[in-house]
């Protein structure tokens, strides 16, 4: 486990653990690590925090505690899976019918970019971000 203290654009700093500093650079790289305060993906790693794994007891606390976000995440995206409708690389396109359009509809989910989050929050379309994980990944 290594901890890295982060940065948002939003001047927010929060620390984060991770499982190695791959593991960091992976979900970095997948935009998948958000800022604790406005949800952003723009974070950045400032400076390395001191080693405070002295004890096997702290590790295995935030070992747990990984485990438990990741379990709260794969039921989340359970449910949306079960409860919304997957639009794929259309997202923007469909959020924008259902903002403009007053659709009745399901909620949707799936992929955007940073830049079309951007511009649907600009427009007042809300939307929300959470980390995704691929069933291949244990
Ligand atoms: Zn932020």
């Amino acid at each position: 486990m290594i901890k890295y203290n982060l940065t948002c654009k939003c001047k927010c700093t929060f620390d984060s653990w991770f499982a190695s500093s791959g593991e960091f650079g992976r979900l970095m790289k997948k935009k998948l690590i958000t800022c604790i305060e406005c949800n952003s993906n723009n974070v950045s790693k400032s400076i390395m925090a001191p080693n405070v794994s002295s004890s096997k007891k702290i590790d295995n606390v935030n070992c747990k505690f990984q485990k438990n976000i990741k379990k709260k995440i794969i039921e989340y995206q359970k449910f949306i899976k079960e409860n919304c409708k997957y639009v794929g690389d259309r997202f923007a396109q469909e959020a924008r019918s259902i903002h403009y359009d007053k659709k009745e509809t399901k909620s949707i989910y799936g992929r955007v970019t940073t830049d079309e989050i951007d511009e649907l929050n600009e427009e007042g379309i809300e939307t929300i971000t959470i980390p995704w994980y691929d069933k291949t990944e244990n």
